[in-house]
């Protein structure tokens, strides 16, 4: 008889999660809260366009590749990717626009006209985080972070420092470049999904070697298509899927868990994965005594931002657009201030606008414009309609007056999505967009665990827990996850 697993959500971590067990013989079962697959990679379709609901930026292709290799497939097999070139365009300001290359060529050449001798230092710069991003992605990423024995190897200790724990991002780029544009290139990414760069160690310029020379690609027809990818072979698998049957409780009996109830049925099995938000099923789905972080542990993590999205379906092609853009015509610093120091509604965001259909003519109908803008604000606001229309009616004249024409009143298709919806869909903390933010003190040992000692059967994966946010370390999250279930849970 096959050992029964059942995993709670089926966003990446939860499908990486049950296919790597499925393979392996075990018999499971994924229980989703919501219609469909994907989680925060949810999709939805309106009068002919097609949004990815969250994620937009397809990077670290090596991840997707090893994941589909680890069965015997390819991406290739399931959606067609394409590299995006320009990688993404910066707006500074309106006469101001970069588009940053997909060749490392070009990029040395663009560096070296905004400050004479940086192409010497961007190549230094690069291959120290190629060096974070082969080490840590390969020897580190994939630890379960149980105990800091794992990290105490005396062979590692060399490869620790270069990893500059103990430097942070801000401190890295500014021993290395003084032109400001430089600086903000280097630092959005940490900026904008994690933390302040003067908070986050030097190892996350890895996500630079990620976006400068692993480049920014795109599956044809969005990022869903991994989604329907990944369900697929899921299935292929043995995996069975049930959507609409969000677990209420998780019984337990001693140090094991036995069943969960859902509105519909019970759920028997030999060890059960929690892929939700980790903090839900703690504090609303365990019982209070098996716990093992209490309220006030979650108040005092440091949460990665939330965002106030906008879904639009415009009736005309736009200019001065790309793939990817990013509008950095504001302040980086009382940004960061408004998200991470201060939190509070912005005054002046920065944001991003991804409109798909420049490279894709299946997401809008032909001759119309799909436009995702997504505003990083801190978790946890009071998220009211009024704010929202504040902030849409803030950015749609920022957006006009960048790229000099008329938007607002070609829009023929409006969603909006922040806070609340985060929560009521996701069960999201604070209606967390990305999980915990990546400081040095909620990073590896120092991340919520994927174990729970109370409960031996009971693993958590995703974003929350170990290695961090983002796809491809959610994917990461599901492989780790299994791998420790299959040595303590023999099938
Ligand atoms: C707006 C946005 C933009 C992003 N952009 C990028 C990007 O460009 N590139 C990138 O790499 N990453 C990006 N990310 C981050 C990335 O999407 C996430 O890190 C990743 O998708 C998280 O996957 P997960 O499996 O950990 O969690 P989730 O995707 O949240 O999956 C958890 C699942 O659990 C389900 N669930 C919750 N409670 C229950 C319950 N009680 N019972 C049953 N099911 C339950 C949920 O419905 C959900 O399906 C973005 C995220 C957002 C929100």
């Amino acid at each position: 008889m096959s050992k029964k697993v059942v995993v709670i959500g089926s966003g990446f971590a939860g499908i990486s999660c049950a296919t790597q067990l499925a393979k392996d013989g075990y018999e499971v079962t994924i229980l989703e809260k919501n219609e469909s697959a994907g989680g925060r990679c949810s999709m939805f379709q309106e009068q002919g366009f097609t949004y990815d609901m969250g994620p937009s930026w397809y990077w670290m292709p090596d991840v997707f590749e090893n994941y589909f290799n680890s069965f015997g497939k390819k991406p290739s097999d399931y959606y067609d990717l394409m590299r995006l070139d320009p990688s993404y365009r910066i707006y500074f300001d309106k006469d101001d626009v970069m588009d940053i290359p997909a060749s490392l060529q070009e990029l040395y050449e663009l560096f070296e006209s905004l400050e004479k001798g940086s192409s010497k230092n961007l190549k230094k710069f690069l291959d120290d985080a190629q060096y974070k991003y082969t080490k840590g992605m390969g020897e580190f990423v994939e630890k379960p972070s149980l105990s800091i024995t794992e990290f105490t190897d005396i062979s590692l200790i060399p490869v620790a420092y270069k990893l500059q724990l103990f430097t942070s991002v801000a401190t890295h780029v500014a021993s290395l470049f003084k032109n400001d544009k430089i600086k903000k290139i280097l630092e959005f990414p940490v900026y904008f999904l994690g933390a302040l760069p003067k908070d986050t160690p030097a190892l996350y310029t890895l996500m630079n070697y990620a976006d400068l020379a692993l480049g920014t690609w795109y599956p044809q027809g969005g990022m869903y298509k991994i989604i329907e990818g990944m369900t697929a072979l899921a299935t292929e698998m043995g995996v069975k899927f049930l959507y609409n049957e969000e677990v209420k409780n998780i019984e337990i009996n001693g140090t094991q868990a036995v069943s969960v109830q859902t509105d519909k049925n019970t759920y028997h099995f030999d060890a059960i994965v929690a892929g939700a938000d980790y903090h839900h099923i703690e504090q609303k789905v365990l019982p209070a005594t098996h716990r093992k972080y209490d309220e006030k542990y979650w108040n005092e993590r440091t949460m990665a931002p939330s965002s106030l999205i906008f879904y639009l379906g415009i009736d005309k092609k736009i200019d001065g657009l790309l793939h990817h853009n990013l509008f950095f015509d504001k302040s980086f610093e009382k940004f960061g201030d408004e998200i991470y120091t201060n939190p509070k509604w912005p005054d002046e965001p920065l944001f991003y606008v991804c409109c798909p259909s420049v490279s894709d003519d299946t997401v809008a109908p032909e001759g119309k414009e799909n436009l995702f803008i997504l505003i990083p604000v801190a978790p946890d606001l009071e998220d009211t309609e009024q704010t929202r229309e504040h902030y849409f009616h803030h950015v749609m004249e920022r957006l006009e007056s960048l790229t000099g024409q008329e938007i607002k009143n070609h829009i023929i298709y409006k969603k909006s999505f922040a806070h609340k919806d985060f929560k009521d869909r996701y069960h999201a903390y604070k209606g967390n967009a990305y999980g915990l933010a990546n400081t040095l003190s909620q990073t590896a040992v120092f991340k919520p665990s994927l174990k729970n000692d109370k409960i031996k059967n009971l693993y958590y994966t995703g974003q929350l827990t170990v290695p961090g946010p983002g796809v491809p370390p959610s994917l990461i999250s599901g492989k780790i996850v299994a791998k420790l279930l299959k040595k303590e849970i023999k099938n």
